[in-house]
């Protein structure tokens, strides 16, 4: 049986017992098919999400470069009011950022309640590309696993609901894709040297990947190993997977709506402010 694309417990996990090929059986066309009807819903509980603002949505976004980060924002988030939801990516620290703690640039951008963020990379950087490149000492690194999941379990206890995204996909793959970016006037301009440099870590890399989802995991803030491939099967998987987890809330978030209504009606008549 394949392994749960869930990580919600810290263990020991290896990449390579996952497909990036993998659709779960499904095709294409019934991605497609499915594919309006998903990002509906979606769109009514972004709309719960923003007018009940018990709650605020983080959805981090991992994955080695052509991964489909950008893509997933553009296709998976189109449908949804952009009032409501904020994008951020994270970028190699400025001299302010690099100045403070490693998470003093991302907390800053955590979302507020009723809204929804998405992180295009995120903390997870400073125990990746950091750890890879050699960018602080081993005993640093290594600490901010715990320093992460308490940062995120305190986000969790303050009502916010996280889901991180781990996209994975084949070093053949993403050769593929790179050279497709040359080929592809529309796409050349995504185009970088340090790709193919990053491309010699590959397998650092992947190291530092199992770590980061088998150590960072938890209930509340659990990894989703995305297989991303296939873009349309990475795009109909992180839909589906918000939408699950979105699910359970929002019940609460229409009786909350329900009441707040009927509180401001009965305001509105004993006010008496209607014109005649
Ligand atoms: P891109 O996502 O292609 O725009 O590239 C952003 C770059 O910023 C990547 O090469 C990341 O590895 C790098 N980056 C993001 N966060 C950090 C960090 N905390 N430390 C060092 N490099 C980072
Ligand atoms: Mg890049």
């Amino acid at each position: 049986m394949a392994a749960s694309r869930i990580i919600d417990n810290p263990r020991d996990i290896k990449l390579s017992d996952y497909d990036p090929d993998d659709t779960n059986g499904m095709k294409h066309k019934d991605a497609t098919a499915a594919q309006p009807k998903l990002e509906a819903r979606l769109c009514a509980q972004q709309e719960l999400l923003y007018a009940a603002s018990r709650q605020s949505v983080l959805l981090v976004l991992q994955g080695m470069d052509t991964s489909g980060k950008d893509g997933t924002v553009k296709h998976v988030l189109q449908s949804i009011n952009p009032t409501g939801c904020h994008v951020w990516s994270f970028k190699v620290p400025s001299a302010e950022e690099a100045a403070h703690d490693f998470l003093w640039r991302i907390h800053q951008r955590t979302p507020a309640r009723g809204m929804m963020a998405v992180f295009n990379r995120s903390q997870y950087e400073d125990v990746l590309v950091a750890r890879v490149h050699n960018l602080v000492p081993r005993d640093i690194w290594q600490e901010r696993y715990a320093q992460i999941n308490h940062f995120e379990h305190m986000l969790a206890q303050n009502d916010t609901i996280i889901l991180k995204f781990f996209l994975h996909i084949t070093k053949d793959e993403q050769r593929q894709r790179l050279l497709a970016r040359e080929d592809d006037p529309t796409k050349s301009w995504k185009l970088s040297v340090g790709d193919w440099q990053e491309r010699q870590y590959w397998d650092a890399y992947q190291d530092a990947y199992q770590d980061a989802l088998g150590k960072c995991a938890a209930e509340q803030a659990p990894w989703y190993i995305v297989p991303a491939n296939k873009k349309w099967y990475r795009n109909h998987f992180i839909l589906q997977t918000i939408i699950e987890r979105l699910e359970p809330y929002e019940r609460a978030w229409n009786e909350e709506l329900a009441a707040r209504g009927k509180e401001e009606l009965a305001a509105l008549r004993q006010a008496k402010v209607h014109e005649a």
